[in-house]
């Protein structure tokens, strides 16, 4: 495990670090010294002449390309040993190899910078790997391009996405978490290095498994989307294996480069027969099996979420019903309990409601129900809360309000009802209703929710009593 390495990545995005800082840092660790000279001397560095001073080497890097040489390192160390690793750091490198050349085929200065960005595509199923080997090489097995779909078959985490995350953690350039977070975008992503990355990943992809050709295909029409020159496609395609035979030497592990492309899609074809095209058939059920469960598990979230609000809404008025106010209740009763403040209640009972029934029919009572309770709400405040108590009887919390207070609102509803047209059955129906109002104050009130109820009914049957259509307060 190479330890400086994460400490040259964090200096190296410092603003005001050098090389000779750098090169101090690198030469305190001798495997990270060694690494820098072999990487330096790699035909992927493409520097030339050979160096074997780690100082000049670090002045050659220059302070990106050090960061380069870290970031590779981490890479490295990431890679579980044996056969699943070394199938897992193929892939980066192979990724790699074509960002650079894909960077280079366009005109692009920094192919260091592409070719680190590119060993960083798969970073989310390397870290899948530390934890998972198995798992992940089942993944790294399949073609590239159905990677996403078998990872959420499997219920892993994307590894588009938790590379990004990690890429983020890693405080990696926003340019190379885009990058990593978007390789498996349907289009071209529109920043530069995150587009040439998109394309790397479609050119590997000829490399690893499923129908050769076709693929080749779609790596062709990748390049070109992103502006390769059509003379220079197919160097591309010659010219990767050869790089990431030369870059995987520096980490001193075998990788199987799989040159001969052609000779690949023979293969690929006998095996494809064998297969008699199940398997994308396969991989296209998978994909419409999983969007049905992604919209089943929406549904069954939306359904949750009614049910929730079924329990504590009544159905005709849209108001809280009787559950959701007594809790209203206990909570607005404490909290003027702690705030020693007033609250009060207002109830209402609909006057000769039974003929509204008897004479227009329960359908029209519904209405005239869903009217009350649109009258109850258009006059309170927020922080009120009007509920369905039950069959026409309805309540309202008024928390702050003393009863004088809370009898100019019942006053207000009374008043707007009363002057209310209810079309139904054809005609106009207006009805009234009676009111009564209780009040507590705090402290010690947050236990007198029943005696504040029972004070408030009386209140309303003394409306009743004294004539109806009007509010009348508790003692
Ligand atoms: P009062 O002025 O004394 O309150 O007379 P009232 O007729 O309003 O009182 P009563 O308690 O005798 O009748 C209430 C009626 O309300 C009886 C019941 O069938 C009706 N009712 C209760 N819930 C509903 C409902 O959800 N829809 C309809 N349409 N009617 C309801
Ligand atoms: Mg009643
Ligand atoms: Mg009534």
């Amino acid at each position: 495990m190479c330890v400086i390495a994460p400490r040259i990545v964090q200096e190296a995005v410092s603003p005001d670090v050098s090389v000779s800082d750098l090169a101090t840092l690198a030469t305190s660790d001798p495997g990270f010294a060694a690494r820098v000279v072999s990487l330096v001397n790699s035909a992927s560095f493409g520097l030339g002449n050979r160096v074997s001073d780690i100082r000049q080497a670090c002045m050659l890097l220059g302070v990106r390309g050090l960061r380069n040489v870290a970031l590779s390192l981490i890479v490295g160390d990431m890679v579980p040993l044996g056969a699943d690793g070394n199938a897992l750091l193929t892939i980066s490198l192979r990724r790699a190899a074509a960002a650079r050349l894909i960077g280079e085929a366009l005109g692009e200065r920094a192919l260091d910078d592409a070719f680190t960005a590119g060993l960083f595509l798969e970073i989310g199923l390397l870290a899948r790997a530390r934890d998972d080997l198995a798992g992940a090489a089942q993944v790294a097995r399949m073609p590239a391009a159905h990677r996403p779909i078998i990872e959420r078959s499997f219920g892993f985490a994307d590894h588009a996405k938790a590379g990004a995350k990690l890429a983020g953690d890693m405080q990696l350039p926003q340019s190379i978490v885009e990058a990593v977070a978007r390789h498996h975008d349907p289009v071209a992503p529109a920043a530069q290095l995150a587009k040439i990355m998109w394309a790397a990943e479609r050119v590997a992809a000829a490399w690893e498994g499923g129908d050769v050709e076709r693929i080749r295909d779609d790596a062709r029409r990748a390049l070109t989307s992103v502006g390769v020159p059509g003379a220079k496609l197919e160097g591309i395609f010659q010219r990767v294996p050869e790089i990431l035979t030369s870059a995987a030497v520096t980490f001193d592990r075998p990788v199987d480069a799989q040159s001969d492309l052609d000779q690949l899609a023979v293969d690929a074809h006998a095996q494809l027969v064998e297969l008699n095209d199940g398997y994308e058939e396969l991989v296209r059920r998978l994909e419409a099996l999983l969007v049905e469960k992604e919209t089943l598990a929406e549904d069954l979230r939306r359904a949750n979420a009614e049910l929730a609000n079924l329990a504590t809404t009544d159905a005709l008025t849209g108001l809280p019903n009787r559950r959701a106010f007594t809790e209203a209740l206990a909570r607005d009763l404490a909290r003027a309990d702690r705030a020693g403040t007033p609250l009060s209640l207002i109830m209402v009972d609909v006057d000769h409601f039974k003929s509204v029934n008897d004479t227009y029919g329960h359908q029209s009572g519904d209405l005239v129900l869903a009217k009350v309770a649109q009258v109850m709400r258009s006059c309170m405040r927020t922080g009120d809360v009007p509920a369905r108590f039950g069959g026409e009887e309805f309540i309202a919390v008024l928390p702050g309000a003393v009863k004088e207070g809370a009898k100019v609102v019942a006053d207000r509803i009374r008043i707007a009802l009363e002057a209310t047209d209810i079309a139904c059955a054809g005609t106009i129906i207006r009805v009234t209703a009676s009111f009564g109002v209780a009040m507590v104050r705090g402290p010690g009130c947050r236990d007198g929710a029943d005696r504040l109820v029972a004070g408030a009914d009386a209140a309303l049957y003394e409306a009743k009593r004294s004539g109806r259509n009007r509010v009348v307060m508790a003692p």
